[in-house]
């Protein structure tokens, strides 16, 4: 469902250069959960912008659902966006003037959806926020955020979910909750690539690699306990 190949992205800044991907390549099925876990700043929010169809690599190859994105043009990149691939922001990038319900639709206007509000409602209700539905994103609290911002990636049933950080805001049961979510969505057929700090994903995941300075290697086993 995701493939890159040989990824590589600088950053040129008057103080010089970042390697934020330095040789990145991966790939994710159908059904599986892959988690990737490094520091901050190791390159995990430019490897999902990538992955994305957000931000072109320097050299190598984006794949999606067989599509190599970036050589397509961007209306073609939007679509498959809209259609195939949910993001979870890192900032959640909620839209501050809608409320809880109309933040999760906002994908239907991208693409009609038959029973869009329904499924909203339940997704919503599956997260736990129905009791904020018309809560604008100021009169939530960080994790409502989050668990808006995860519902509206899940509303047109994405192929390939894209995560950063998505249990950074939240507290030990809700954490637990979406990671299991996550889970859910791969058996149920969705790939997922998860980015984050937080050791716990990994063992939710099918697959955990290690993200240092821009490059990718397979995680140590935990220690055994
Ligand atoms: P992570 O998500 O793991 O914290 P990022 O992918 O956000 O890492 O960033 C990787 C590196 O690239 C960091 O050192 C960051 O400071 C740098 N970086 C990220 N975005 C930009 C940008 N737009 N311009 C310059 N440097 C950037
Ligand atoms: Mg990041």
């Amino acid at each position: 469902m995701l493939e890159l190949r040989d990824a590589r992205k600088l950053y040129r800044r008057p103080e010089g250069v970042v390697r934020a991907l330095d040789g990145v390549s991966l790939s994710v099925a159908s059904g599986e959960f892959v988690a990737v876990q490094g520091p901050s700043g190791c390159g995990k929010t430019t490897l999902l912008l990538a992955a994305g169809g957000l931000l072109a690599p320097d050299e190598g190859t984006v794949t999606v659902d067989g599509q190599a994105i970036y050589d397509r043009p961007p209306e073609r990149r939007a679509a498959i966006r809209a259609h195939t691939i949910g993001f979870v922001f890192q900032q959640f990038y909620l839209v501050p003037y809608l409320d809880v319900l109309d933040n999760v639709l906002s994908p239907s206007l991208a693409v009609s959806s038959d029973g869009a509000r329904r499924r909203a409602m339940d997704l919503i209700e599956h997260f736990g926020i129905a009791d904020r539905l018309h809560h604008t994103p100021a009169e939530l609290s960080t994790g409502e955020r989050q668990r808006t911002a995860l519902a509206r990636a899940l509303l047109n049933r994405p192929k390939l979910l894209l995560a950063d950080e998505p249990t950074g805001n939240l507290d030990g049961d809700n954490a637990q909750a979406v990671l299991e979510y996550l889970a859910e969505f791969a058996r149920s057929g969705g790939a997922v690539l998860l980015v984050t700090h937080d050791a716990r994903a990994a063992g939710f995941a099918h697959r955990s690699l290690r993200m240092r300075q821009g490059r990718l290697c397979a995680a140590e086993p935990a220690p055994a306990v």
